[in-house]
């Protein structure tokens, strides 16, 4: 099991002990531009890790597996440190806290925005947070002003599933509503919220992946600048955690005990995904949601995108959205459409990159 492996056992080092990292041994310039137009537009960002784990105890999360549960916080006076050093040197315009947890170290979390509005950094910032996070005492009108203030762009927080009775079951500590709740809440103050949903959970109903469908077009309506963090995932078993030993005595996996085997399984890799999801009685239906969620929700600015796909893109979008709004998933000539123009989207950028390829190569040898 992974949890018996000894390489996962070892002594934590204290964060507020540890020696600057040697960032002058690197070139920074290849870390630090941004230029994906989908993405991070046009900044010079970076990410910061000023925690390691988390407190939470989710089902299906690595961290719980691995006992992350040790969470460790790097101080705000050394977190404040470090960013401003990153800020000043590199000239960086936004950071990603890409902690599993940013905003459970709340007293910490305060200190430091605070500090980066008195430094006058002038940095926007995005972090990892939580939807049940969004209440008096916690991120309430008054810390939301002051996170505003410093520069708070985009939070990324897990919603899992529009399913109270699948949360309940991941453990997740969150509802649909406290979701919601979050989402308006960052559409007051014009904060981007990034949503990651999930779907394919061992004891998942056609209503409860229903359920996380609604959830998803709610939130759009309730804060048109939401995000999702791609399409739902396909839920994944980790040997160790709690699914997993339900999908093992149901039978819907078989045992594996030692970490190569797990590997060489069902469950190859970190993100592949047995394609029949054998824990799942919905698995056609699953499938089908995480592709028309996924195309409906894509990103909207479809200027963006190659040209030769803007308007398919707009009619599968549209027809997409007609799909999940009346929970209709039958003939799916549009999903294989779909699939086809992004096999010739990748098919171009592969001809594209070999050209390119080939013209430096010839310039190389002529001159
Ligand atoms: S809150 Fe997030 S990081 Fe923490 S255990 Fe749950 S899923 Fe994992």
């Amino acid at each position: 099991m992974l949890t018996d492996n000894p390489l996962c056992k070892h002594d934590y080092v204290d964060l507020n002990n540890m020696p600057r990292i040697p960032d002058e041994l690197i070139d920074f310039e290849n870390y630090v531009k941004f230029k994906r137009p989908l993405y991070e537009t046009n900044f010079r960002g970076m990410p910061v890790i000023t925690s390691r784990g988390c407190p939470y105890k989710c089902t299906f999360c690595p961290n719980v597996i691995l006992s992350n549960q040790d969470y460790r916080v790097l101080n705000a006076e050394n977190t404040l440190n470090m960013v401003e050093y990153y800020v000043r040197k590199y000239e960086i315009d936004y950071l990603r806290f890409r902690d599993d947890n940013f905003f459970s170290a709340k007293d910490k979390v305060k200190i430091v925005l605070e500090g980066l509005i008195n430094k006058e950094l002038g940095i926007q910032w995005g972090g990892s947070c939580r939807v049940n996070y969004f209440r008096e005492g916690y991120i309430d009108d008054k810390l939301l002003n002051i996170m505003v203030k410093s520069g708070c762009r985009r939070l990324y927080m897990g919603a899992e599933s529009g399913s109270n009775k699948m949360l309940k079951k991941l453990k997740k500590g969150i509802t649909a509503e406290m979701t919601l709740k979050a989402a308006e809440m960052c559409n007051s103050y014009e904060i981007e919220p990034y949503f990651s949903f999930m779907v394919g959970l061992p004891g998942e109903t056609k209503e409860d992946l229903f359920a996380t469908v609604n959830l998803m077009r709610k939130i759009k309506q309730v804060c048109p600048k939401a995000n999702f963090l791609g399409k739902p995932a396909i839920f994944k078993p980790y040997p160790g955690g709690e699914l997993y030993d339900e999908c093992i005595k149901n039978g819907w996996l078989r045992e594996s005990c030692a970490i190569e085997d797990w590997f060489a399984s069902d469950l190859k890799g970190m993100y592949y995904v047995n394609k029949r999801i054998p824990w799942s009685s919905q698995a056609s239906l699953t499938k089908a949601i995480q592709a028309y969620t996924g195309i409906a929700f894509m990103n909207d600015d479809l200027r963006k995108r190659w040209w030769l796909l803007r308007v398919p893109l707009l009619v599968l979008k549209a027809v997409a959205s007609f799909r999940i709004r009346f929970n209709y998933y039958g003939l799916p000539i549009d999903k294989y459409i779909y699939e086809f123009l992004f096999w010739l989207r990748s098919f171009k950028n592969f001809v594209s990159t070999k050209f390119m390829r080939f013209k430096l190569l010839k310039k190389r040898t002529l001159g």
